[in-house]
């Protein structure tokens, strides 16, 4: 008889899943911003103009973007002529994701605990809701294949968080039940979605609450861990 099922609710954690934007890189507002001074545009255009499209369209435009059935390019037209609308003047919306990238860093307090965990001999993966033309940004950003050994992008599998399908192929593709899996990204909506499939999360709201968090579910010495 077997005592020790592989089921068990409080397995061991054996794979860190991380989430990309927010949480190793620096706040995502502050990329927003950026391109939103570069198209010289006010703050709330942006939303303004991606909820008059999905009213419009039927669906988000950023949605299909982020799960790669529209171009990058296509996006920018669209909301080009969406803000050229709203605001009454042209309004070109191009080098998105120049823009985006620019103002954002790496989140070093995060990468150096990826590092930490694996060295502890726990597995991590990278979990991303992104856009198909980023991926030689975002990968110049930090060295991905070092820290993880398998990264599931919307982008190129078709669907994104918090839509279950996507959570799912990620533990299909690390081979783990959801009970030996922790996540963690910065929006709870996508954390949320994690633990209805049975994933522990850590909602990232800070490098130091994320860090703290995340060494008490491994169980890691936290003196051990910290950097500086
Ligand atoms: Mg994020």
């Amino acid at each position: 008889m077997d005592l020790m099922p592989e089921d068990v609710p409080n397995r061991r954690i054996e794979m860190l899943i991380s989430d990309f934007g927010g949480v190793l890189t620096s706040p995502l507002v502050q990329s927003f911003a950026a391109v939103q001074d570069d198209a010289d545009i006010p703050p709330e255009s942006l939303g303004l103009a991606l909820a008059a499209l999905t009213e419009s369209e039927g669906k988000n435009p950023l949605f299909e973007l982020e799960c790669g059935r529209m171009a990058e390019s296509e996006f920018m037209a669209m909301m080009s002529r969406q803000l050229s609308e709203d605001l009454e003047r042209e309004v070109e919306f191009r080098d998105l994701g120049e823009r985006f990238f620019e103002a954002l860093h790496p989140n070093e307090g995060m990468i150096d605990l990826i590092r930490e965990v694996r060295r502890n001999g726990i597995r991590a993966a990278l979990l991303t809701n992104n856009v198909r033309e980023w991926e030689p940004l975002w990968r110049s950003m930090l060295p991905v294949d070092e820290l993880f050994e398998t990264v599931v992008d919307s982008a190129f599998v078709g669907c994104r968080k918090p839509d279950p399908r996507i959570y799912e192929l990620t533990l299909e593709r690390v081979e783990l039940p959801p009970e030996a899996c922790l996540f963690v990204d910065d929006m709870e909506v996508n954390c949320e979605a994690a633990r209805e499939l049975g994933i522990r999360s850590v909602h990232f709201r800070e490098t130091a609450q994320a860090r703290a968090e995340v060494h008490q579910l491994l169980e890691l010495d936290a003196a051990a861990g910290e950097t500086t």
